[in-house]
């Protein structure tokens, strides 16, 4: 083989060797988005496994010391957020403006828009 030939082959072999590379690196990159796919998935059904014992459950009260913390745990979260969404609700009242028709929070004495008396 002359300079030329045997300078081609080792080019070729770099060449091949870095789409070698690269095609690992994507299957890498897929196996991890397949991995990250089925972990999703296990926890969805973790989860929907939890609500189903959550929802049989929720009075029992032969059951272990562990379920009862978390059940107890999530019954306080659950009316901490009724609690939350009814102060939504209460800051989202509004009072339409007789004049323009610009709502207003409930707690308004006049018209932010018009200034008209509420
Ligand atoms: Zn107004």
């Amino acid at each position: 083989m002359g300079l030329f030939e045997e300078t081609a082959v080792k080019a070729k072999d770099a060449f091949d060797a870095v789409a070698k590379k690269t095609n690992e690196v994507i299957s890498i990159q897929k196996l991890k988005i397949n991995a990250a796919r089925v972990e999703s998935q296990i926890s969805k059904d973790y989860e929907a496994l939890g609500r189903m014992f959550f929802d049989e459950n929720a009075d029992n009260e032969e059951l272990g010391e562990a379920y009862k913390t978390l059940i107890d745990g999530i019954k306080d979260s659950k009316e901490e957020l009724e609690s939350i969404n009814s102060q939504i609700d209460e800051q989202k009242k509004t009072i339409k403006c007789p004049n323009c028709g610009a709502k207003n929070p409930d707690v308004s004495k006049y018209c932010s828009e018009c200034g008209e008396k509420l």
